[in-house]
């Protein structure tokens, strides 16, 4: 998960990272409000999970708090490199003498935590490794010993900082390394790193991706998670414990584990060539040990998906046996009529393994007519498609 610079700017200020704080806002006349209590000059700053915001006008000095209400203005509904800008950071300005670069990440290449750091940040590091790569210091760091005193001298004089701000940025790489580990983030990035006229360092912006792996560590991270931004399907799907993923075509696509998934979407893409080109809409994977409940609740999310036209449920009973998944579905469909959605798009269902003909029996007799049963993935792929083909 990518945090916004307001998020990464939090978490650096709870590991004792110099920055300056402000405030998030999501209309000129609160920048307004904002730069008044801040006082004096503030800098308005796009909050989008994108760099290069300065270069793209999303990032304004304003003199006082008139000015950061036109700033807030100019840079509210930008649209930076696909990103719509929907809420702008006012932060005091900081006078600047020079730019540095420092990042923790993970270096899967080289299987190990690597630490970056130049005297010349400020312009992408992308196109500083290309241009003058050997003013960028890389320095591996081994995730036991991690980043201790003789670490961040190491990364420190690497980079070749001058003696009069070394000791502040050691200080600063100790604990921006405890914001990499203790947040299990896999890349966390400084740039720019400041000195101020008066010899001060600190981060005036922030990047910091955290493991979604080592999110059960974390609680305090679910404030985080941008509600706003996800798809309100993914995020029904996640609170239900589904593996739900939004596509762009028309037919939904249900199956058990992510292998049958995977080849399922490919077998409808590979058929749909045939009716105009129908690709799977979405793909929910109900899992290995899927009970009838956990199928209700995933086709009434690939149902709520106004892009679907045409729904295959591909299923190979292993632990889970098609009998439970056919009386699934019967229970699904009910459901959805009791709920009064009732169910208007046809289901294509393909049974294969453990009870399947018990499986098919139960759908059989449920005599639902928006629901067939075709025997083989290839077939039931291609009348699925066509069923996508007319429903358009
Ligand atoms: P990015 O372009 O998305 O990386 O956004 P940054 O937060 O790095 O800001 C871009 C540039 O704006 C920085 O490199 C600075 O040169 C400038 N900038 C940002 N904050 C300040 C500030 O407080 N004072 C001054 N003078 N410049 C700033
Ligand atoms: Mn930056």
């Amino acid at each position: 998960m990518d945090l916004y610079e307001f998020q990464a700017k939090e978490l650096f200020a709870k590991h004792g990272v110099p920055t300056q704080a402000g405030e998030v806002v999501r209309t000129p006349s609160h920048a307004h409000e904002a730069a008044e209590r801040i006082g004096g000059m503030v800098v308005v700053k796009a909050q989008v999970k994108t760099g290069g915001r300065g270069k793209a006008g999303g990032v304004k000095l304003a003199k006082d708090a008139n000015e950061a209400r036109d700033r807030a203005h100019d840079i509210l509904g930008l649209d930076i490199k696909g990103h719509i800008v929907h809420q702008v950071l006012v932060t005091p300005a900081a006078d600047i003498a020079e730019e540095y670069y420092v990042s923790f990440l993970l270096d899967r290449a080289n299987r190990s935590w690597l630490a970056m750091a130049s005297k010349e940040g400020g312009m992408e590091i992308e196109q500083l490794a290309v241009e003058r790569p050997e003013a960028l210091a890389k320095v591996p760091v081994d995730a036991i010993v991690g980043v201790d005193q003789a670490k961040a001298e190491e990364i420190a004089d690497a980079a070749g900082f001058d003696v009069s701000v070394r000791y502040q940025v050691v200080e600063i790489l100790k604990k921006l390394w405890d914001v990499f580990v203790k947040e299990d983030a896999t890349l966390v990035e400084v740039n720019p790193l400041v000195k101020t006229p008066t010899g001060e360092v600190l981060a005036l912006d922030g990047k910091v991706s955290l493991d979604g792996n080592a999110e059960f560590r974390h609680p305090d991270h679910d404030v985080l998670v941008d509600q706003s931004a996800e798809d309100p399907l993914e995020l029904r799907a996640k609170e239900k414990d589904l593996n739900y993923v939004k596509l762009s075509g028309s037919v939904g696509i249900i199956g058990n584990g992510a292998g049958l998934v995977m080849s399922t979407l490919d077998v409808v893409a590979y058929a749909g060539e045939e009716f105009g080109g129908q690709k799977p809409a979405n793909f929910l994977d109900i899992g290995g040990g899927a009970s009838a409940q956990v199928m209700a609740d995933g086709l009434e999310i690939i149902l709520s998906d106004p892009d679907v036209r045409s729904v295959f449920v591909n299923v190979f009973g292993g632990i889970t046996a098609c009998d439970a998944v056919a009386n699934g579905i019967v229970q699904a469909l009910a459901l959805l009529e009791e709920k009064g959605e009732a169910v208007t798009k046809p289901l294509v269902v393909r049974l294969d393994g453990n009870n399947a003909e018990l499986g098919r029996q139960i759908l059989r007799d449920a005599g639902n007519p928006l629901v067939e049963l075709v025997d083989t993935m290839d077939d039931a792929a291609r009348r699925v498609a066509q069923l996508a083909a007319q429903g358009a």
